[in-house]
């Protein structure tokens, strides 16, 4: 009996005095430094995949992760250091040497649902509900292309979101997903509800909520330049510069459109017609986006800085003005400033469901769009935990 107490009393002692470490991953510190401060052989690095070598460089700075290290020497023992949400690198001592491998990272999954009255903003008011941004975020890009967040949001309007919240090691752990959810503006509804197939948000009636963006600004033969963010050897200047949108081949006078609503913020030439951009109209969209279109011809008759733009209108046609060989679009999208893949953005011209899919869609619909009304219907604003936890894959917790 006493001898038991002693056992539990060592290793109630040497758990407490052999704590697992949570730090932080310090800016530009690179894994290969970080393996030569720890006194490991980068050699062990040699056997390792190219996909897993690649994804030693994705540590992002601030990354909480953990240490285990021997109590006595100090030596590092175990490093978890987590590559996005769902996967982890681990090194650890096996007794001979350090080995390294990429394992996913376990979490709890556990189901909420949200209900608030905006006070401030959408993002400060979930903030000081949820503890973090990161749920509003979330309902931002999922219903960008129907609300303005900066204008059309207003103080006791309403929001109701049903949301699997990850948890690891006892807190929040990175992005939830957003199953459902509802925002009450001027006393419209308006719903997302997530489709599992296609991992896409639907509204009520089954149609795409993705619409922000038509897929091509003008009829083309060819796309006869990609974005190359990282360049490519210009073909009139012949240096390597980035090319930051993507080029349409096209004759001469060939209608451009504007790829989404929006107010026209430039129409002109920037230095002069015959630099850069040439004949450039820049429009500005919801939500800090903007799409610009370049070495036009001319531009389109009823277009002054100021006008409002409706998708689909003609903002002017393809031309070779400024810097461009042969007659093409050159067209851009930038979101707050920085530029991104007009091609990566999502597809609208299949933007609805129909026939089984739709009737599916429906029926699965019903019971989220009943608890979304309930929530924004209920007088409280907080979190309610509707499910127990469950764990994010098979196997043990790490
Ligand atoms: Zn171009």
């Amino acid at each position: 009996m006493a001898r038991a107490f002693l056992l539990l009393m060592c290793c109630a002692l040497s758990l407490m005095s052999n704590p697992v470490t949570e730090k932080i991953w310090a800016t530009n510190l690179a894994f290969y430094d970080y393996l030569s401060a720890n006194g490991v052989d980068s050699s062990i690095l040699a056997d390792l995949d190219d996909e897993t070598f690649g994804a030693l460089r994705t540590i992002l700075a601030q990354t909480p992760y953990y240490e285990h290290r021997d109590e006595e020497s100090g030596a590092l023992l175990h490093a978890l250091i987590p590559i996005g949400d769902e996967r982890q690198i681990s090194v650890y001592y096996d007794g001979e040497r350090y080995q390294v491998d990429i394992i996913p990272v376990r979490y709890f999954v556990v189901t909420e649902t949200l209900n608030a009255a905006l006070e401030n903003s959408l993002q400060y008011d979930l903030s000081q509900i949820t503890g973090n941004g990161k749920l509003s975020s979330e309902l931002t890009s999922i219903f960008e292309a129907k609300i303005d967040f900066r204008r059309d949001l207003h103080k006791n309007d309403r929001v109701g979101v049903i949301y699997d919240r990850k948890i690891r090691l006892g807190r929040t752990w990175g992005a939830p997903i957003v199953r459902s959810a509802l925002i009450e503006t001027r006393k419209r509804r308006l719903y997302a509800i997530y489709r599992a197939e296609d991992e896409s948000y639907y509204d009520e009636t089954g149609k795409t909520l993705a619409n922000l963006f038509l897929k091509y600004p003008t009829q083309f033969h060819k796309i006869s330049s990609g974005y190359l963010p990282n360049g490519r050897v210009h073909p009139l200047l012949g240096v390597i510069r980035p090319h930051l949108g993507v080029d349409f081949a096209a004759p001469k006078g060939t209608p451009v459109i504007s790829v989404a609503d929006g107010v026209v913020r430039f129409r002109g030439c920037q230095k002069s017609c015959n630099h850069g951009y040439g004949k450039l109209v820049i429009v500005e969209h919801k939500n800090g986006w903007e799409s610009r279109y370049a070495h036009l011809n001319g531009f389109a008759s009823s277009l002054a800085p100021g006008s409002r733009v409706k998708q689909g209108q003609t903002v002017g046609f393809v031309g070779q003005s400024g810097v461009a060989t042969g007659s093409h679009l050159h067209f851009e999208v930038r979101k707050g400033g920085q530029t991104t893949d007009p091609m990566a953005l999502r597809d609208v011209r299949q933007n609805g469901l129909n026939g089984r899919q739709l009737e599916r869609f429906l029926a699965d619909a019903k019971s989220a769009l009943a608890t979304l009304d309930y929530l924004a219907d209920s007088p409280e604003s907080g979190v309610t935990r509707i499910t127990a936890a469950r764990l994010s894959k098979s196997g043990a917790t790490n």
